[in-house]
C-alpha cells in the first residue's frame, strides 16, 4: 500500500472510531459533525508532506486559500533547477512577476540576475522563489495569515529541491525563514540554519536599487557563499588586475 492510501485508510479508521464513540454516547471525544466532515475532506485531499515540484504545484492548483488570490493575475510558484545547490528566496511577486508568473523578472530581478552571474552561476542553475506566491495589492507587506497559508508550500519546495544553501533576500524572507525579528542588517553576512540547510541572509535587490552603496555588503555575503560552495572568485580578482 502506498503512503497516500495508508493515510486515507488511517483517516477512515479514525472517522469510524469517532462515529462509533459518538453513536455510543461517549463524552470527552471530539465526535462533532464538523470534525467528522474535516476528516472526510482530508481523506479526499490527502496531505502530502513533500513530493516533487510538479506534485507541489499541482496541489497548489488554482489556489484560493487566502485573500491574495482575489487580486492576482498569476501564481508565481518558482523557476530554475529542481536540483539546485542554492535557492534564492525573495518576499513576494511584484507587478511584473504577477503579469508573467515568474519570480524576479522586473528591475530587482535584473539586478538579482547580475548578482547570480557575478557568482559565475546562471538563473537556470539555481532556483528562485518567494515566501508568498501571489502579489499583495499595491505591493504591501504580506500579512501573517497569508504567510501562514502559503509557507507550507515553500517548505515543501525546499524539501523537494534539498539544496545545500538558501539565500534569504531581504528582511522579510530572512525573518520568516529564521523565525526571528532581528533586523536584516544584523542577520546578514553569516550563515544561519533552516531545517539543516545553510541560510545566508542578505539585502533585497529592490533595496539595493534604492541604496546602491549596500551592493558591496551583498557582494561580501555572496563571496562567503561562493567560498562555502567551493566556487572560486579568482575570475573577479583577475578582472581587477
Ligand atoms: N521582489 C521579490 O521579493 N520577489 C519577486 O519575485 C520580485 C520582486
Amino acid at each position: 500500500m502506498d503512503s497516500k492510501n495508508r493515510v486515507s485508510h488511517t483517516l477512515e479508521d479514525i472517522t469510524q472510531a469517532l462515529r462509533f464513540l459518538a453513536d455510543a454516547g461517549w463524552k470527552g471525544f471530539d465526535c462533532s459533525n464538523q470534525s467528522l466532515a474535516k476528516l472526510k475532506k482530508w481523506q479526499q485531499e490527502p496531505v502530502r508532506l513533500s513530493g516533487t515540484l510538479e506534485d507541489i504545484r499541482a496541489d497548489l492548483g488554482d489556489c484560493r486559500r487566502c485573500k491574495l488570490s482575489k487580486h492576482r493575475t498569476n501564481i508565481v510558484f518558482g523557476t530554475g533547477n529542481p536540483r539546485a545547490r542554492v535557492v534564492f528566496v525573495g518576499e513576494g511577486p511584484g507587478f511584473d512577476e504577477d503579469r508573467k508568473g515568474e519570480p524576479f523578472v522586473g528591475a530587482a530581478g535584473r539586478l538579482l540576475t547580475r548578482i547570480i552571474e557575478a557568482m559565475t552561476l546562471t538563473r537556470e542553475q539555481v532556483y528562485i522563489c518567494n515566501i508568498i506566491k501571489c502579489r499583495p495589492p499595491r505591493n504591501r507587506d504580506p500579512e501573517i495569515d497569508e504567510i501562514q497559508t502559503c509557507s507550507p508550500f515553500l517548505a515543501r519546495q525546499l524539501k523537494a529541491i534539498a539544496p545545500d544553501f538558501i539565500v534569504a533576500l531581504g528582511s522579510f524572507a530572512a525573518r520568516t525563514l529564521l523565525e526571528t525579528t532581528v533586523p536584516i542588517s544584523k542577520l546578514r553576512g553569516r550563515f544561519h540554519d533552516y531545517a539543516g540547510l545553510k541560510v545566508m541572509p542578505t539585502y533585497h535587490p529592490a533595496f539595493l536599487l534604492r541604496n546602491p552603496d549596500k551592493k558591496r555588503d551583498v557582494w561580501e555575503d555572496m563571496k562567503k557563499l561562493m567560498q562555502e560552495m567551493g566556487i572560486s572568485d579568482e575570475i573577479h580578482k583577475k578582472r581587477k588586475t
